[in-house]
């Protein structure tokens, strides 16, 4: 398994130079993009990682399935899903378009306008960002997870476009909360601090039915597990969903800080990270570990019995 992973890097390290680091999110410039790590670790508890697997990058969209988890144990599912569908859209991971055009309702949870809509599910009550890392400290197993100050000013800042869309679904009397509120919320949950191997102890409590791989303990309700992998699959890639489900054929979620969290169904977590992005805002060198795992370990949810490789 050791060789397999640190194979899966050498490859991946061919294609980094394609990627550029995410600059729309200023603090997000600042990206290494030699940067590249892979941590893996399996239903039994064994951890397998490689390269810069402890450098820490933020989550940003990968914390959409964590708000999405948030959300439906806080509010329910007939609640969240009044407020967001479960479609994919096709378009940008931050496009407007579809907002005016289509339905008012962002379209999925996974894209930015649907986690605004998700995150302000989560407004109610005392200290909701406390509440949504207490819930990523738990989920990934490390007490010292936190927020990046710096990244959350800058997106702050610099967020217009999302601002855009939070006040266009208050218009229309989408959002559970005022607009700055769920943005707020939304760019701490972006900005958390974490490395491979907080993500990678997460995705395999997902593909652990919600339950924590060694001690068997339930940390999330199994329901809520299925739609939140569900979506990963149909949306969890942006617009480059559907070809990473040919390739791949992993349960997955990428964020522009660079990670892409996998959960291989009944087997393992995987995280890979490297923070050049490709058009889409997925990361090409995290891609491309993925990918060659999915291949040498045939992980693929129908990875069938012909080796033939797209
Ligand atoms: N925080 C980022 C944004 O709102 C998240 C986008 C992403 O990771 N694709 O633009």
């Amino acid at each position: 398994m050791q060789q397999t992973i640190d194979d899966a890097l050498a490859y991946a390290r061919g294609f980094i130079k394609e990627g550029k680091v995410a600059t729309y999110i200023p603090e997000l410039a600042k990206g290494n993009p030699d940067h590249v790590g892979v941590c893996l670790v399996t239903k039994k508890g064994e951890t397998y990682h490689a390269g810069d697997w402890q450098q820490e990058f933020t989550m940003q969209s990968i914390s959409k399935t964590m708000s999405l988890i948030l959300a439906l144990e806080l509010v329910g599912y007939d609640k969240v899903f009044s407020k967001v569908g479960v479609e994919p859209t096709g378009d940008a991971f931050n496009s407007i378009v579809k907002l005016e055009t289509k339905t008012l309702h962002p379209l999925n949870p996974m894209i930015n306008a649907g986690a605004i809509a998700t995150a302000s599910c989560c407004v109610g009550g005392e200290d909701p960002f406390g509440r949504f890392l207490d819930l990523v400290r738990t989920l990934c197993g490390r007490d010292t997870i936190t927020l990046n100050e710096a990244v959350y000013l800058s997106e702050k800042k610099a967020g217009m476009r999302n601002r855009a869309m939070a006040y266009l679904m208050q218009s229309e009397n989408i959002l559970e909360c005022d607009a700055e509120e769920a943005l707020d919320l939304y760019f701490k949950m972006c900005s958390v601090s974490i490395h491979t191997q907080d993500l990678a102890n997460y995705a395999v409590i997902l593909a652990n039915d919600g339950c924590h791989p060694v001690t068997g303990e339930r940390i999330v309700e199994s329901w809520i597990v299925r739609i939140v992998k569900t979506l990963m699959v149909t949306c969890g890639m942006y617009d480059g969903s559907g070809e990473f489900a040919i390739k791949v054929g992993i349960p997955a979620k990428s964020g522009v800080g660079g990670g892409i969290v996998a959960s291989v169904e009944g087997q393992m977590g995987i995280a890979a990270f490297c923070p050049g992005l490709d058009a889409k805002g997925n990361s090409i060198g995290a891609y491309r570990i993925l990918e060659y795992l999915s291949r040498h370990l045939n992980l693929h949810y129908f990875a069938g019995t012909d080796k033939k490789v797209v």
